[in-house]
């Protein structure tokens, strides 16, 4: 049954309820949560998969990996340490405060507000709500309409795992004739929350900061951009082709991570650029529209949009719009490329030459913060070059996507390309006030601080507290 939108303050006071009850307080009910969470999971892995291949055509495999397994790790990851991460930190006073002690307490915002994208409609979904009740707040879910089989096991899911007062998924109600799209997010935005954590286009980014403006409302936006691939000379050019033509063939390119574009060494880029065609080939065989192991575009509107894109550009494509698959294709081209305005986000890849590294990076520099950023090099000096002149959310040295995979590693954007981190302690602390204070002595009072200072005292502080 689909909420009204009158029922979301109802909710909201059942969950504010819930947590004010201060059951979440306890870690070891956390940990028994994401416990079961990550049992759920298990349990439910052909249902999810099922559901994966129903909204994006997504091959096992690659929703295993991408989606199941980065889940359950994220669920025990946390379980392992909701207790740990909780505990009261002990924070060096300082000349100024001591010989007082200074502790900060992670304490939870509250209720929280989590929506999410369809590309990466289980994990995106599921990995945020785990931060937030590891860290324990009570969570709402909205997933992405436009992955509805998902959104469906999602809610079953947290059903099964979680009390009604403490997380939810709500769904978008069907579309009615003539209803204003995005409708639920939208009234769902109008509520005051204590915390949104929103993934999608830096366009909605807009809107989701400015809803939560309304309320101060702290946010996190997970956003996108282009992603740059530097590949330079001296890279191992075989195992940069795999890696890159992996990277982009992943849900069709539809992931924020994936290489946007390649800006590589022009005495490289021939090369490069046949030796990705062969991976493309060799992974997705003669007939790439019908291989087993590639997803397919989101929607028609979507596909439209490639295809749009793709004779803009002057390049022809191998495509099916009654199955939504569009086979990968790399092209050369140039800076004033049109695939060099927006966001590709399917699988297209521009392949753009650089006489110097300097003109790479200043072309980089140029344009907003990317999300990811790649470079393939066996070259520390480039290496490091690139680290300290490029800004990004992320990224890799030799790969590509892995930065955001895995629990240990902080992720998130920079800019436009977002602001917040979660994965890792940072993922428990993005969903906690970090309630700092100082704990002084009863009793024990230095008369230094009080007037009246008379003479001779700012020599004695200058000694105390100047260095
Ligand atoms: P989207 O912005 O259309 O939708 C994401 C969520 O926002 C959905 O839950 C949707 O219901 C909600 N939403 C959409 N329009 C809204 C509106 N007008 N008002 C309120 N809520 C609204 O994003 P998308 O198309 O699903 O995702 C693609 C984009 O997301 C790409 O730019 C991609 O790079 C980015 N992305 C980023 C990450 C990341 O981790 N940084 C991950 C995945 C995708």
């Amino acid at each position: 049954m689909e909420m009204e939108k009158d029922d979301y303050g109802a909710m909201q006071a059942e969950m504010r309820r819930f947590f004010a009850a201060g059951t979440t307080l306890d870690a070891g009910f956390r940990k028994a949560k994401l416990r079961g969470l990550a049992s759920a999971i298990r349990r439910r892995e052909g249902d999810i998969l099922a559901a994966l291949h129903a909204d994006l055509a997504k091959p096992p495999c690659e929703a295993y990996i991408t989606e199941i397994a980065e889940s359950i790790d994220a669920a025990e990851y946390y379980a392992a340490r909701a207790a740990a991460f909780s505990r009261p930190r002990r924070v060096w006073p300082g000349r100024t405060i001591l010989p007082a002690r200074c502790k900060v307490y992670p304490e939870p915002f509250g209720l929280a507000l989590v929506l999410s994208p369809w590309n990466y409609p289980f994990q995106l979904s599921l990995i945020p709500l785990i931060c937030g009740v590891a860290a324990g707040n009570c969570a709402v879910l909205k997933p992405s309409r436009q992955a509805p089989a998902t959104g469906r096991i999602l809610r079953e899911l947290v059903e099964e795992c979680f009390d009604s007062g403490h997380c939810r998924v709500v769904l978008d109600a069907p579309e009615a004739p003539g209803a204003a799209a995005e409708q639920t997010a939208t009234a769902l935005l109008a509520e005051a929350w204590d915390f949104i954590f929103y993934t999608g286009s830096p366009r909605v980014g807009h809107i989701i900061m400015e809803s939560a403006a309304r309320h101060l409302t702290p946010v996190c936006l997970e956003l996108g951009g282009k992603s740059p691939v530097i590949v330079s000379r001296d890279a191992d050019l075989a195992v940069a082709a795999r890696r890159i033509a992996w990277g982009k063939l992943l849900n069709a390119g539809q992931t924020c991570v994936a290489p946007d574009y390649l800006l590589a060494d022009s005495a490289i880029l021939e090369e490069l650029v046949a030796r990705i065609q062969e991976e493309f080939a060799r992974m997705l065989g003669p007939a790439p529209l019908q291989s087993p192991d590639y997803g397919r575009i989101v929607s028609p509107a979507a596909f439209d949009r490639l295809c749009a894109l793709a004779e803009r550009c002057g390049v022809g494509l191998i495509a099916d719009r009654e199955i939504l698959k569009i086979a990968p294709v790399i092209f050369r081209t140039d800076l004033a490329s049109p695939a060099l305005e927006d966001e590709i986000f399917g699988p297209l890849l521009p392949a753009i030459p650089y006489d110097s590294l300097d003109a790479a990076l200043a072309y980089i520099r140029a344009n907003p913060k990317p999300l990811a950023c790649y470079l393939f090099t066996r070259d520390k000096a480039v290496e490091k070059r690139v680290l300290r002149e490029l800004s990004f959310g992320g990224g890799c040295i030799n790969d590509v996507a892995l930065q955001a995979s895995g629990s240990h590693l902080p992720f998130g954007g920079v800019g436009k390309s977002g602001m917040g981190r979660y994965h890792g302690r940072e993922g428990f602390d993005l969903f906690s006030n970090l309630k700092s204070v100082v704990h002084q002595w009863p009793t024990l009072d230095l008369p230094l601080r009080y007037p009246p200072y008379g003479k001779g005292r700012l020599g004695w502080l200058r000694r105390l507290l100047g260095g």
